[in-house]
């Protein structure tokens, strides 16, 4: 059901036959001064508009984009189907870092598990087949890489570092066990003055990790107003000009990521 205040507009979008399909919903956002569209999981297009918003002008600008919210929906149905990412841990199975490939060998000497360069140039992560009967040494790796990665940026960048002293950070799971969706990519906790990030999104590349990175310093640094209101998006726009783009493209790498999903190996 909706809310009163939309009625006028969605009495404009169905007049104006504006939407190609059900389900959709009209939310009138107080701090939104643009009309906005997105698409839900469960293919729900969202239309989100200022108070102010003349009902007509919504309808069009519904009409306008009727490829776009088509296609958003068809690609959030294509994720839907196929479901979490599954690997299989077997020879050659790619464990990027920093989006750049790791093939898997598993071998029987040496450490649980280490990077080789070879002699072709490639890298190979080399995992022990005493630990190769599930994901959590792979996953182990990425926090560990994670957190080097994380200490050694935050030690050069002396600027923001100035703003954000004794922080701590952790790599960790996110992910409410059995979910087949990551919750969030990285958060702030003020009361530990903490960063935590996904171990996923270190399989990335690396200006979507330091994106991550940089929004959580920018929360760390207390800007003061809304969680990403008008001071926190000026601070973004200091560490990260581009900031806007770089969160599209990782939005689009969300369903490709793997979150520790194993296939079960059969022969
Ligand atoms: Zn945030």
């Amino acid at each position: 059901m909706q809310h009163d205040d939309t009625a006028p507009i969605v009495t404009a979008l169905m007049l104006a036959g504006a939407v190609p399909d059900d389900p959709w919903t009209v939310e009138v956002r107080p701090r939104r001064r643009r009309i906005g569209l997105s698409v839900k999981r469960d293919s729900t297009l969202v239309i989100a508009v200022p108070p102010t918003a003349d009902p007509r002008r919504v309808a069009a600008f519904v009409a306008a984009r009727r490829d776009w919210i088509l296609r958003a929906r068809r690609e959030m149905a294509r994720t839907a189907e196929t479901g979490p990412v599954r690997k299989r841990l077997v020879n050659a199975e790619n464990f990027p870092l920093f989006g750049r490939p790791h093939r898997l060998r598993l071998v029987n000497t040496g450490p649980e598990i280490r990077t080789v360069r070879t002699v072709h140039g490639t890298t190979e992560l080399h995992l022990h087949t005493d630990h190769a009967h599930d994901a959590r040494t792979i996953i182990d790796w990425y926090c560990r890489a994670g957190l080097d990665w994380l200490q050694d940026r935050v030690r050069q960048d002396h600027h923001r570092k100035a703003g954000v002293a004794d922080l701590r950070f952790t790599v960790r799971e996110v992910r409410r066990s059995g979910s087949a969706t990551l919750r969030r990519w990285g958060f702030y906790t003020p009361r530990q003055h903490e960063v935590t990030l996904a171990w996923p999104l270190f399989q990335l590349d690396e200006d979507l990790v330091e994106y991550v990175l940089l929004h959580e310093l920018a929360h760390a640094a207390r800007p003061g107003g809304k969680p990403h209101g008008h001071q926190w998006q000026q601070l973004m726009r200091s560490y990260m000009p581009n900031w806007k783009t770089v969160q599209e493209t990782l939005k689009r790498h969300e369903p490709r990521v793997w979150l520790g999903d194993l296939d079960s190996v059969t022969s």
